[in-house]
């Protein structure tokens, strides 16, 4: 057995620190906090510790950040954000819009608020919608989800580069809190093991490409659907393909409307969505085969505002069975409950596209078994990738923050080790059971809409119709896709 010296330092909140003597040339205290110099593989380099290190600083690492460095019960504690890219600043919000957009929840807007995030976000560029109108190309079927006379907003389009330099933004201003290096992509993890043996490490050690190094008693995975965190650690991840991609692009509408309603329309190779961005410009998301996705960037501008409109107007997939028993189930519920559904609206049309190029990307899902390891958690996509249909990839993400946060939060003020396994469960289980049902519902609208079969068809626009007319259910599903 290994001797090992045990050196017990308390200061700065970096609490006891175990390491063993075979390593070690020397334990320095600096004003940054404990920074050990090894001697042997990696000569010479310091391995500063952090209590928090957050691995990707896209939406949702950067939210992470935010949310840490402004919680008071974590205040003194040592937080790093690395950034393989550059730094995202917004001095000046640009004239044309970003093809890249999400659909931001209430729920997510009130974590962006709490972080004070979102005062940037409106002040930059975002816009409200009342209204979501979602139906079937295949039939008659439409659902519509609004909140009552309008009145407050459903969620709010916002760019993702905008939601990005908002929390950049922000995180300038904690500065004393947080860390951040960017351009400082990871290539290297080293976990530590339960049982220090001779060649153990207490903490989690991360190693850039740039050769520095830096060790962790809690490392954040926020690296997005490809974590290098998670398939470090040998995270079993239930993941595959869609048969879709999907194309994005900004549209010009044909005139100027209040454009304050969300359209997606199921086609048979997938939905089109039209979100929107200003009284005169709405965001593309069309998920489609592959194929049709490819042929669609290859169009010219003519062309593809042509294929826009028709994937919204035309009735080329509907037949006479599907209007004549969408209308017959139709009248039936009517019957029963006379006041209930909501009128159809009509879609604005298209006259044009941004000049930003139009984008394609490889839609897929994937879900991480495990959140959580010894001083490790998973959040975002790192965790959880969903299809676009729903809008709600980020808005999950928000949530993972806003639980691991407050766990967090109440670690430190009871003065336990924040990467103990504990609270790490408890945001593991809390976050697994709102994750994995809205998971299995978007995969299940994919899978239900991705078929022009009959029998499917009838099911689905039976349901979709039923389900239009019960305000409680759809009150209670807005509700779960708000959070
Ligand atoms: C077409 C489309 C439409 C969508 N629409 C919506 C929507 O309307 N609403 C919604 O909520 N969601 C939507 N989503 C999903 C949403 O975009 C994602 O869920 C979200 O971007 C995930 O954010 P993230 O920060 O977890 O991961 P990412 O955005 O992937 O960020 C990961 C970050 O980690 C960094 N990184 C990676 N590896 C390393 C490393 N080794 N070292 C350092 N840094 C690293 C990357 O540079 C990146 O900045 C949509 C997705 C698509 C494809």
């Amino acid at each position: 057995m290994h001797k090992l010296t045990r050196a017990t330092l308390a200061f700065n909140g970096l609490g006891r620190c175990f390491i063993a003597e075979k390593h070690l040339s020397a334990i320095k205290i600096t004003s940054r906090g404990l920074v050990c110099a090894e001697h042997g593989g990696d000569s010479g380099k310091n391995h500063e510790v952090y209590d928090v290190v957050i691995s990707g600083g896209g939406m949702v690492g950067s939210a992470m950040a935010c949310s840490l460095g402004m919680d008071p019960n974590l205040e003194g504690k040592k937080i790093l954000l690395l950034e393989a890219g550059n730094k995202k600043v917004m001095d000046k919000v640009p004239d044309t819009y970003s093809t890249r957009v999400s659909s931001i929840s209430p729920g997510s807007a009130t974590v962006l608020s709490g972080i004070g995030a979102w005062e940037h976000i409106t002040q930059m560029r975002c816009k409200p919608y009342k209204r979501m109108q979602v139906w079937d190309a295949c039939s008659d079927a439409l659902i519509t989800f609004d909140k009552e006379d309008l009145q407050d907003e459903m969620a709010y389009i916002v760019e993702n580069d905008i939601v990005v330099a908002a929390l950049t933004k922000q995180l300038d201003s904690l500065s004393d809190n947080v860390q951040v290096k960017y351009r400082s992509k990871v290539v290297k993890y080293r976990w530590p093991t339960p049982h220090l043996a001779a060649d153990s490490i207490p903490w989690v050690k991360v190693t850039l490409a740039n050769g520095e190094t830096v060790q962790t008693k809690l490392l954040i995975g926020a690296d997005g659907p490809n974590s290098m965190v998670r398939q470090a650690l040998g995270i079993p991840t239930v993941k595959w393909n869609y048969d879709q991609s999907a194309v994005v692009a900004v549209l010009h509408l044909s005139e100027p409307t209040e454009n304050n309603v969300a359209w997606q329309r199921f086609l048979p190779t997938g939905p089109i969505a039209m979100l929107p961005l200003s009284d005169t410009k709405s965001s593309l998301v069309w998920s489609t085969s592959h194929q049709l996705a490819g042929e669609l960037l290859e169009l010219d501008e003519e062309s593809f505002v042509d294929a826009v409109n028709s994937a919204f107007w035309s009735n080329e997939n509907q037949s006479e069975l599907f209007e004549t028993a969408g209308a017959m189930f139709r009248s039936a519920l009517a019957a029963v409950m006379p006041s209930a559904g909501s009128p159809r609206q009509l879609p604005p049309s298209v006259a044009g596209i941004g000049p930003k190029t139009r984008v394609m990307f490889p839609l897929g899902i994937g879900h991480a078994s495990e959140y959580v390891r010894h001083r490790v958690a998973l959040i975002g996509d790192a965790a959880h990738r969903v299809h676009p249909l729903a809008g709600q990839g980020a808005n999950l993400g928000f949530g993972d923050v806003a639980c691991l946060t407050q766990l967090l939060s109440q670690a430190a003020f009871d003065g336990k080790d924040l990467g103990a396994m504990q609270h790490l469960l408890e945001y593991e289980t809390e976050r697994q059971r709102h994750n994995l049902p809205m998971m299995a519902a978007i995969d299940l609208m994919k899978r239900l809409y991705s078929t022009n079969a009959a029998p499917v068809v009838l099911l689905r626009t039976f349901g979709l119709q039923a389900t239009n007319m019960l305000p409680a259910l759809k009150d209670q599903m807005m509700a779960y896709a708000s959070k």
